[in-house]
């Protein structure tokens, strides 16, 4: 029977699952959560069962999927990849968790958006690797339950706050995925330069990495564009030159920031006499998504420590100030 709440495998060839890491050594970084993660996996072979549960949280991009094939792999069995918004009716669960054979992982993508019906069927699911199913209605229903086989979830999310706390602690080990340092970044862009077999200088990658956002899917994405540069414009090594030209382009800044990060810091300076701003007031002001403001633009610029998160709402840093070549002197509570 074809489940839509799967999704078709990634097409091999494609550029992005060659640059995935397939092997322990090729994830580069997030040493904590990787030595954490192999733990779990390396004893629960030795003792041949399927091992824990895992959640994993943090920023889009960061290496969930990733991690959860490297698991899959390491754990003998098939990844089977749906997502919590897929998930939508108790059935589509439990025809998923009834297909799954012995040690297969079962990659369950933003996790915060599982509905309450589905979560009841997970729960017996997580615990006991039971199926709870009724069927009729009224006084004739009846309850039965399947035994599943030995086999194990990977939830990521972005938001793990958002998932109920029933949820979460079904979940052997939470893992935190972190932004990456500059010289990780640069190592991720120099192995998927040699996987694309390109010629890219030092100070090229250099730059590349500091426009990266921390995140190894942008890092490789704006290496894809400097190629597409160098292979129209220049034909040879990508050269410092050739990434600057190219993140001209595209219009990210030397700390990456994009076009939209810049309005919603300009935004909070030049409206918002430099904040505290809440959410829904920036939301208002830029006419975005408060999520997409929340998921995406606040989390990095925090992280390099451009807005800060207060109670009253967010605030520019001084730092902020200064990249944006915006005077101090409107900012609220200076004389
Ligand atoms: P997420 O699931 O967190 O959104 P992914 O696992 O899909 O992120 O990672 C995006 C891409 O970034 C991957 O295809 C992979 O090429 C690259 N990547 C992620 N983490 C790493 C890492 N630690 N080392 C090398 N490449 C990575």
């Amino acid at each position: 029977m074809k489940n839509e709440a799967i999704k078709p495998p990634a097409d091999d060839q494609s550029l992005d699952s060659k640059l995935r890491p397939s092997r322990w050594d090729e994830y580069v970084g997030q040493e904590k959560a990787k030595t954490n993660i192999r733990l779990i996996v390396q004893a629960a072979g030795k003792r041949g069962e399927s091992c824990d549960h895992i959640l994993l949280y943090g920023q889009a991009g960061l290496g969930k999927t990733t991690l959860a094939h490297l698991i899959a792999k390491e754990a003998g069995g098939e990844m089977k990849t749906t997502t919590g918004p897929a998930l939508e009716k108790a059935g589509d669960v439990a025809a998923i968790l009834s297909n799954l054979e012995p040690f297969d992982i079962l990659f369950v993508d933003e996790a915060h958006r599982i509905n309450k019906l589905v979560e009841e069927i997970l729960y017996p699911a997580l615990e006991s690797r039971k199926l709870h199913f009724v069927v009729g209605k009224g006084p004739s229903a009846r309850t039965f339950s399947l035994d599943l086989p030995p086999f194990t979830v990977i939830a990521a999310t972005t938001k793990v706050n958002l998932l109920s706390s029933p949820l979460r602690s079904r979940f052997g080990a939470t893992v935190k995925l972190e932004y990456y340092g500059d010289n990780d970044i640069e190592k991720i862009i120099e192995r998927s330069a040699k996987i694309l077999e390109m010629k890219i200088s030092k100070e090229a990658v250099a730059t590349l990495a500091r426009a990266s956002r921390k995140t190894p899917r942008t890092a490789n994405r704006l290496l894809k564009r400097a190629r597409d540069y160098t292979d129209v414009y220049e034909n040879g090594a990508v050269s410092e030159n050739t990434v600057r030209e190219t993140l001209k382009l595209l219009d990210i800044d030397n700390l990456g920031l994009e076009k939209a990060d810049r309005d919603m810091l300009k935004a909070i300076i030049l409206q918002h006499g430099g904040g505290p701003v809440g959410v829904k007031t920036l939301s208002a002001s830029l006419a975005e998504d408060e999520g997409t403001i929340e998921d995406v633009y606040e989390p990095f610029l925090m992280s390099i420590g451009l807005i800060e998160r207060t109670p009253a709402g967010r605030t520019a840093t001084e730092k902020a100030y200064v990249h944006l070549g915006i005077e101090l002197k409107n900012k609220k509570g200076l004389i």
